[in-house]
This record gives structure tokens, sequence and C-alpha cells, in this order.
């Protein structure tokens, strides 16, 4: 009777990583991907996909100002910060130049009052 033969597997060692020494930087890339998947579920109800949709409908700019991010948090530039209206419901991503302007107000009329006495004043 004849050995049944499957196919011929050869060992040639470990493959070399396609990360390089990189691959403790790609490691810390997921795990912060990760913790901030939990934390956009945890605080906003929102999914990571739903964070990039939202993301790339505006461009990857703030919805306001229209700029790119540019304060950093350790070092490291900040995400856009989700803004919710007083219902939880997310209008859009926001600056955090911008978050912190229009969290400062109660209200949109509070907002329209302060800019028509702003206006005012620089007249
Ligand atoms: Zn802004």
């Amino acid at each position: 009777m004849r050995e049944r033969r499957g196919p011929r597997i050869v060992d040639h060692g470990p493959t070399p990583s396609p990360y390089g020494d990189q691959l403790e930087s790609h490691l810390a890339d997921i795990e912060r991907l990760r913790v901030r998947a939990s934390q956009l579920l945890a605080k906003h109800g929102l999914s990571i996909d739903e964070y990039a949709a939202i993301f790339s409908a505006q461009h990857g700019r703030c919805a306001v100002c229209k700029n790119h991010e540019t304060s950093t948090f350790r070092g490291k530039r900040r995400n856009l910060t989700v803004d919710k209206d007083a219902e939880g419901r997310v209008r859009g991503l926001l600056c955090d130049a911008c978050h912190k302007r229009i969290r400062s107000f109660e209200d949109e009329q509070a907002l329209l009052d302060w800019t028509e006495r702003a206006l005012g004043y620089l007249r």
C-alpha cells in the first residue's frame, strides 16, 4: 500500500516582519485606536466608523472655523471633539478652540446676544 502524501511544506524559518523595528509603534497606534473607539462609544454613543464618516464629511476640519485641529495634548495633536446638542444628538466635530467657545454660552440666544454686543463694541 502506497503512503498518501500531502502538500510538501518546507520550513524557511520565521518570516521577516513587515514592520521591521516599527512593530512597537504600530502596536501603540492600535492600542490608541482601541482606546479611542471605546471612549467614543462610551461617551458619545458613536462607533469609530461613525466618527470616521463625520470626519470624512467635514474633510477632517472643524465644522465651525473649517481649520484642522492644531491644539495638542501630551505632545500629540488632539482629535476633533464630538459636539452634541442639549438632547445629546451629535451636531458635528469641532476643534478644541471652537468647542470651548461654543460651550461657554448657555444656548444659541446667549451666543447671538454676545455676538451682537461684541460687534457693537467693535464698531
Ligand atoms: Zn474650530
